[in-house]
């Protein structure tokens, strides 16, 4: 068998990194993308922070109410999607050069298979180096490199070797790599997986390396024996070249402006419409979701959430209408709604929703 190279870049702090970009005086300083802290009164989450104000604690996911009371001087920053996913175009433009095939995963994070561009680990170093470089020098912007033998080794290698580093693991290094893990650290492990399986004694990927195939398949199916699987390192999964556009949204302005949470709803609803046929006309799955709220002094608020690549409608509606009621404020009037779906992907050939549902 002919041995495979596979590259996992990942954009550090990708966000916040961005806005470093545009506003080099932040560099260096705690800094947060995300919802408005209002004085630690403010909902929502933070959705990326630079490693300066992780040393404070902050993470991303956090209540930025929390963020806030742990660290009220960091700068924080409004999300503007626009922007990060012009940068992410770039980043992927370029990176997508240096591939023989290319798979993007998110806004800030692609597969490349590079086994035909490198002879062997010290040329795959080598060739990682060089992306980092011209990623930082083009476009200003540090990465992270996994290299191995799978999707699942460069993965989990490329958590190693954050931020700004390159992780290498050979192909004989890569069970022994792992093995010593949390479960939850494992590919492919989600919260719920992972507390079935620390109940079952499963403590460390190791352990599970060990476990029956045939008692995985019992509990959790074939999803179970592909865990097992990946537990001993094994991935056999291909690169699945696709290409990503920016973003679909739909806005609507009221013809009065409004407080009555029935004309939100049914305006989302629309909206949603509207939005999923462009998505199916264009053939691809979405994974972020954003409603924008405009009241009626024109202040404007923008509210997000991802989950898993979707091209169902319900998924745009419960998302956005579950967004304005946690963030419409009471007492106000909305003059405009917005609806917008972004973290766009499509596949060549094979669809890729549903996996590890
Ligand atoms: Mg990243």
């Amino acid at each position: 068998m002919i041995m495979r190279i596979i590259f996992l870049v990942d954009m550090d702090y990708f966000y916040v990194a961005c806005e470093e970009i545009r506003r080099p005086e932040i560099r260096g300083k705690p800094a947060v993308v995300g919802s408005d802290p209002k004085g630690g009164k403010g909902r929502g989450v933070v959705m990326t922070c630079n490693y300066p104000a992780r040393k404070f604690g902050l993470h991303s996911g956090m209540p930025i109410s929390m963020a806030y009371r742990m660290k009220p001087d960091a700068i924080y920053l409004p999300v503007d999607f626009d922007y990060y996913d012009a940068v992410s175009k770039k980043v992927m433009d370029l990176a997508r050069s240096f591939a023989d095939r290319f798979e993007q995963v998110s806004v800030d994070e692609a597969y490349l298979d590079v086994s035909k561009k490198v002879k062997d680990y010290e040329g795959a170093l080598e060739y990682a180096k060089l992306i980092k470089d011209e990623v930082r020098e083009r476009i200003g912007l540090p990465c992270s490199v996994g290299i191995g033998t799978s999707k699942l080794i460069a993965k989990m290698a490329c958590e190693k070797a954050k931020p700004d580093g390159i992780k290498l693991v050979k192909e004989e290094e890569s069970k022994g790599f792992i093995a010593p893990m949390k479960i939850g650290d494992l590919y492919g492990v989600g919260r719920k997986t992972r507390e079935q399986l620390e109940h079952l004694g499963y403590k460390t990927v190791g352990d599970l390396a060990k476990a029956n195939p045939m008692d995985m398949m019992d509990r959790f199916g074939t999803y179970g024996v592909l865990l097992h699987k990946y537990a001993n390192g094994i991935d056999e999964s291909d690169i699945i070249e696709n290409y990503t556009v920016m973003s679909i949204g739909r806005e609507l302005t009221f013809d009065a402006d409004t407080d009555r949470s029935e004309d939100a709803v049914a305006a989302i609803r629309k909206l949603s419409n509207e939005v999923i046929g462009e998505v199916n006309k264009a053939g691809m799955s979405f994974k972020t979701i954003t409603i924008k709220l405009r009241y009626s002094d024109f202040s404007e608020h923008l509210k997000s959430r991802s989950i898993k690549n979707s091209n169902n409608v319900n998924d745009i509606i419960n998302v956005a209408t579950e967004l304005y009621f946690r963030n419409f404020e009471k007492g106000r009037k909305l003059r405009k709604i917005g609806v917008r779906v972004s973290n766009l992907i499509k596949y060549r050939g094979q669809k890729k929703i549903g996996e590890f549902s």
